[in-house]
């Protein structure tokens, strides 16, 4: 993080990927500590005297261009609390894990443990069966109790591994699933024309244009969640629909906000999903093209 200083109190936080962003400094240059606060609401009454934050200085586009520090994901510090271990538990080594969940097509919901080096997470043995939707079942009945087990994580278990006592602390990942499951994971309504998908605003004309403002369109949860807040306080039916229609939101908040996960970043598009269906339609548009002849001479070959 890098920043840049004016008559007032007010620094910018510049995009850590921009080479601009990122200086390094010599540990002896280092004079003191201070305290920096992102001012993510208007109001900056209650800084006095202290350095603040309320926009970032990015590139898009090979152009400088200033926004709001809300248009940004918050760090996990900022959503998540760390409680602290027990006295009694004090001297205990603590175990951290990161819980990926992959729920595919045909219902399964499979546990991995990212802390895994890759080239063993992929290993088949190495999904672990959570268990199967029923075929019109509910997935928030499904993962209730996962969920329930997970806020208990969360806060830190003792375990007994192989005789000797830790403190185990686990979080959410990544979340992967296919369409539609991967939206409603999260509370975004179905890819529509205008609604964008489950990470970003983007309407379907603008999705190939090079140059997006990726950071201006995407989807954050603390906005998100002011967003489910406004529908959930809608006097009406008819008002509570148009609410998450312009949202393009369901109307409530997915069951996984109930968990400490940044829903929006952690749960990607199945790239592989995507492909191989757009894969498929090539072939298959590329094969109608064909003459009877050329047809068998290509599925010959
Ligand atoms: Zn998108």
């Amino acid at each position: 993080m890098a920043r840049l200083t004016t008559q007032k109190l007010q620094l910018w936080l510049v995009d850590q990927y921009l080479e601009e962003g990122s200086i390094i400094v010599n540990t002896t240059k280092i004079i003191k500590k201070i305290n920096i606060s992102i001012i993510r609401t208007s109001s900056i009454n209650n800084i006095i005297n202290s350095l603040y934050i309320k926009e970032i200085l990015y590139k898009n586009n090979s152009h400088w261009k200033l926004q709001d520090v809300n248009l940004d994901y918050m760090h996990p510090c900022e959503y998540s609390t760390l409680i602290a271990l027990p006295p009694e538990y004090n001297n205990l080594k603590v175990l951290k894990l990161f819980i990926d969940i992959y729920y595919n097509d045909f219902g399964g919901v499979y546990v991995q443990l990212g802390n895994m080096p890759f080239d063993i997470r992929k290993h088949l043995r190495n999904h672990f069966i959570l268990g199967f939707v029923p075929f019109g079942g509910s997935f928030d009945d499904f993962i209730h109790l996962f969920v329930l087990d997970m806020n208990q994580l969360e806060k830190g278990v003792l375990m007994n591994i192989q005789g000797n006592d830790y403190w185990i602390i686990a979080g959410l990942g990544c979340v992967t699933a296919d369409l539609p499951q991967g939206n409603d994971l999260v509370g975004v309504k179905c890819h529509s024309a205008i609604g964008g998908c489950r990470t970003c605003l983007v309407a379907k004309d603008n999705a190939t244009n090079e140059n997006l403002d990726i950071a201006m369109i995407s989807r954050y949860h603390h906005i998100t969640n002011v967003q489910f807040e406004g529908i959930s306080i809608a006097s009406t039916f008819a008002q509570r629909d148009e609410i998450s229609k312009k949202y393009s939101l369901r109307n409530s908040p997915p069951i996984l906000d109930q968990l400490q996960y940044e829903c929006h970043l952690q749960s990607p598009q199945d790239t592989y999903h995507l492909i191989a269906r757009i894969t498929l339609k090539l072939l298959k548009l590329t094969i109608s093209m064909l003459s009877l002849y050329g047809e068998q001479k290509f599925l010959k070959s």
